[in-house]
């Protein structure tokens, strides 16, 4: 069964058509990137899958539970770092991960559990006790993947989430992640809009103006384009002039 699966998804913003006739699936245990351009319509789409959003058209459905008909058990199936992080700075690591299993009805066996289990999985053990002020921002995006994870999800969302690392961390964190992907069978949707964290092996797919126009493993789609992800990045992403879905 696919981790995800997006059939025909529109959304607009009032007149603003901002995703359209958008449909993909993700293979589970898999690392699948999410290009685009800013404006593309990607933080739109992740506010749909975490149902941010209401759908307006289309359907999607997480580890084949429908958002819109059984939106519980699709979520919970559902882990998420969003760009913008909501971590609690005064609170120390294991802190904030309690907050969290608290919040979301964990029992204190469970958040035991789960809370020691994340904290060796992401290798913050030893800085448990730290405030989150004091941590850098690499170690703040693996407290926020912790935090996504307590909850056992199949699938990992991440919003853009190396923007404003210093170039090392940002390596750092798209490593981890791959590694989670590759050593926990977690299937992961990375979104961002640099072409360096793709890997030639990933799925990809590219939007652009609100539509998905590229689609499958990178290596098969860059053949056409001299082995260059930059190349069909360039080609397929040329800016229209309104800048709308076509
Ligand atoms: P990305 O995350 O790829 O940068 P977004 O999903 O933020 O793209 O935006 C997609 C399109 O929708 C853009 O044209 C953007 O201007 C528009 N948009 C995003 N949020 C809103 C909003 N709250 N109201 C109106 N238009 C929006």
């Amino acid at each position: 069964m696919n981790a995800l699966e997006v059939r025909d998804l529109h959304f607009a913003y009032g007149a603003r058509q901002a995703l359209c006739e958008v449909s993909f699936s993700l293979a589970p245990g898999r690392f699948s990137a999410l290009l685009g351009p800013n404006g593309a319509g990607k933080s739109t789409l992740i506010a749909l899958l975490t149902r941010l959003y209401d759908l307006q058209r289309g359907e999607i459905h997480v580890g084949g539970h429908s958002l819109r008909d059984a939106p519980r058990a699709a979520l919970t199936r559902l882990g998420v770092v969003f760009q913008q992080s909501t971590l609690d700075l005064d609170l120390n690591v294991e802190q904030n991960l309690r907050y969290h299993a608290a919040l979301h009805g964990l029992s204190r066996r469970q958040t035991d559990l789960r809370v020691e289990a994340e904290l060796a999985r992401q290798g913050l053990g030893e800085r448990r006790r730290e405030k989150v002020r004091a941590l850098n921002g690499g170690h703040r995006r693996r407290v926020e993947i912790a935090r996504a994870l307590l909850h056992e999800p199949r699938l990992l969302l991440l919003d853009e989430a190396s923007v404003g690392l210093d170039p090392a961390s940002r390596l750092g964190l798209n490593q981890h992640v791959r590694r989670l992907c590759r050593e926990h069978n977690l299937s992961v949707l990375w979104t961002t809009h640099l072409l360096d964290e793709v890997h030639t092996d990933d799925a990809l797919m590219i939007l652009h103006q609100g539509r998905l126009v590229a689609s499958g493993q990178v290596d098969t789609l860059v053949q056409n384009h001299d082995g260059d992800l930059g190349r069909l990045f360039a080609g397929l992403t040329r800016p229209t002039a309104t800048g709308a879905p076509a």
